[in-house]
């Protein structure tokens, strides 16, 4: 592989970033201002396959769903696998921007929910199409082959699972390697943060239903509350984290949702708890996972209700950046945008279905990228308001971010390709 000199390098990406940045501006506006729920991503997909296809490489679209895949072949040499992801969020915009998000979409229940780019994936997409719009233009900057991952559904993590199942791996050329960006909120515009090891968390999505026995609230002897049942489990979980597992092992439950009855002065015969629980190593999850189960059992039984019943779905591995690729992106990072703007970050219990490559052997790598501009962030820290991913309040500084996103992953892909 021919290495650029990175003062030439950089010297020629500002001319070409002054004379691409204007569409890619715009394409961030357009996603932003058309987001679309988890695997209903059609225009959106068809959009970016559009811009893929335009710059001539091998676009193939539906692939687990709306995924997109596209290659670009550069002879012989080492293949390697950029992935963003395209869904949004049910969310409703709050940022007072021009170009906010005003669509609505439909809830299962048939309610207008908003729906907003919270998760910045629309920044993902951009920067992705920006790096292999810099690839195809740069000829001589790789040999070998990349192929752009575009995913449906990362928010209900199963779109990398959809595309796996579909081929993604045997359809298309196989990866040595595959490299991520992720947005994060708390960062300067200017920096990216990258972890060796754990980054990420697993996460399990629990539903339980308890059963009580329904009948009037003036005469609770005779019935079985799931009500009172439930605001007792949701303590009792809280204790699984804060007395079973070792102090020193990062894990989290928090119920997020509760529904039961429709009536003040009605004892319901059932109540629905919904929980997310996240964890790192694997005998720390299936320790939380079981004592769940327990604990819902024990708090029907000392109600004298039946059995409970206790579901896991949605599982995520952790994600766990390689170390050797990881210290190669680090590396790459660094010449792309120096030092000083390469930060190592802590461990997050976020998660990110980007993780199940490793499940597949392939070594990856995702490191965050700095959204804000310095001065807004220090303003928002004073005064200890820094709205967080999946707020209808963040929102990153696109112009300065999409900068640094292009050129961290086309820094990250040529170290990695030099492996
Ligand atoms: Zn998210
Ligand atoms: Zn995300």
């Amino acid at each position: 592989m021919l290495v650029l000199a990175s003062s030439a390098l950089v010297a020629q990406d500002e001319a070409w970033f002054a004379e691409r940045a204007p569409a890619l501006e715009a394409l961030y506006r357009h996603l932003h201002m058309h987001p679309e729920l988890s695997f209903q991503e059609r225009q959106t997909a068809a959009r970016m396959a559009t811009e893929l296809r335009a710059l001539g490489l091998e676009v193939t679209e539906q692939v687990g769903g709306t995924g997109v895949v596209a290659v670009l072949r550069r002879g012989e040499g080492p293949v390697g696998l950029l992935r963003a992801d395209m869904d949004a969020l049910p969310v409703a915009e709050d940022t007072g921007l021009p170009y906010a998000s005003t669509v609505r979409a439909q809830s299962a229940d048939g309610r207008a929910i908003g729906t907003m780019h919270a998760c910045g994936h629309d920044l993902h997409m951009t920067c992705l199409l920006g790096a292999a719009q810099w690839f195809v233009q740069h000829p001589e900057a790789f040999r070998g082959t990349l192929v752009f991952q575009l995913q449906p559904a990362e928010e209900r993590a199963g779109g990398m699972k959809a595309m796996l199942q579909d081929g993604l791996l045997t359809r298309f050329p196989r990866p040595a390697w595959a490299i991520a960006l992720h947005t994060a909120h708390d960062l300067p515009h200017d920096r990216v943060g990258v972890r060796a090891g754990f980054a990420m968390a697993n996460v399990d999505s629990c539903d339980i239903t308890l059963f009580g026995k329904g009948g009037h609230g003036a005469a609770p002897h005779l019935c079985i509350d799931p009500v009172v049942m439930a605001a007792q489990l949701v303590l009792d979980l809280q204790t699984i984290v804060s007395r079973e597992i070792d102090p020193l092992e990062a894990c989290v439950i928090t119920v997020g949702a509760i529904e039961g009855g429709n009536k003040h002065n009605i004892v319901p015969d059932r109540c629905h708890l919904q929980a997310t629980v996240r964890s790192y190593t694997a005998p720390v999850r299936e320790r939380m996972l079981a004592s769940i189960e327990r604990k819902a059992k024990a708090v029907a039984l000392s109600f004298g209700a039946p059995a409970p019943k206790v579901e896991f779905s949605e599982h995520t591995p952790a994600l766990q950046n390689h170390a050797a690729l990881t210290a190669v992106v680090q590396r790459g990072l660094v010449a792309a945008l120096g030092a000083e703007q390469v930060v190592e970050v802590p461990p997050a219990m976020v998660a990110e279905d980007f993780g199940r490559l490793l499940a597949e052997n392939i070594p990856l790598c995702m490191f965050r990228l700095g959204t804000i501009e310095p001065r807004r962030l220090a303003a928002m820290q004073a005064a200890g308001d820094v709205p967080i991913l999946h707020s209808g309040r963040f929102y990153p500084d696109y112009e300065l971010a999409i900068r640094t996103g292009v050129k961290a992953l086309v820094g990250a892909v040529r170290a990695a390709a030099a492996l």
